[in-house]
């Protein structure tokens, strides 16, 4: 902002009439030009005064000193505005970065499932062929098997049987 636009707001400036983004340039430019701070002085005190006079009050102690206070007030309210701002980004920012941490994680966890649900059917299939291939094929192998099983676990219970009898 120059100068001369910093001194066609003062009396907007004083009388609260500019919008967020002019007052916080303006402000800024006060902050570091003599010359239109002096300026903002002068129409500050002169337009306060008449305010003062025309509503029969007695005159403030010091219009500069008023006028330094409501500066630094402003410039404080924008500066926790700007914090405020700064933080709720950075919450944006972890918000999002979790959810595509999540996000990830349950691809990977599909992922995983995927592959668990593939080594599944691999084991069903292989469960298969070995078990009703070998039956459908090898169908005397299977029942011999079958057939010592079943004598073992008979001749073990008999045997479990005779024992009894022979005790009693
Ligand atoms: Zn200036």
């Amino acid at each position: 902002m120059t100068c001369l636009e910093a001194q066609s707001k003062i009396i907007a400036y004083i009388d609260y009439n500019l919008d967020k983004e002019q007052k916080k340039e303006f402000l800024r430019h006060i902050q570091c030009c003599e010359n239109c701070r002096e300026e903002l002085d002068i129409y500050y005190t002169m337009i306060e005064g008449m305010r003062q006079l025309d509503s029969n009050q007695s005159l403030s102690e010091d219009f500069s000193v008023k006028l330094s206070n409501r500066m630094e007030h402003e410039m404080k309210q924008s500066r926790k505005k700007r914090s405020l701002l700064r933080s709720s980004v950075l919450l944006l920012v972890v918000a999002t970065f979790s959810a595509v941490m999540i996000g990830y994680v349950n691809f990977l966890d599909m992922l995983h499932q995927d592959e668990q649900a593939k080594l599944k059917e691999a084991q069903g299939q292989y469960y298969y062929s070995r078990t009703f291939k070998e039956l459908m094929f090898e169908p005397e192998e299977i029942e011999y098997t079958i057939n010592v099983e079943s004598t073992e676990k008979e001749s073990t219970f008999y045997e479990k049987v005779r024992q009894y009898n022979a005790v009693n």
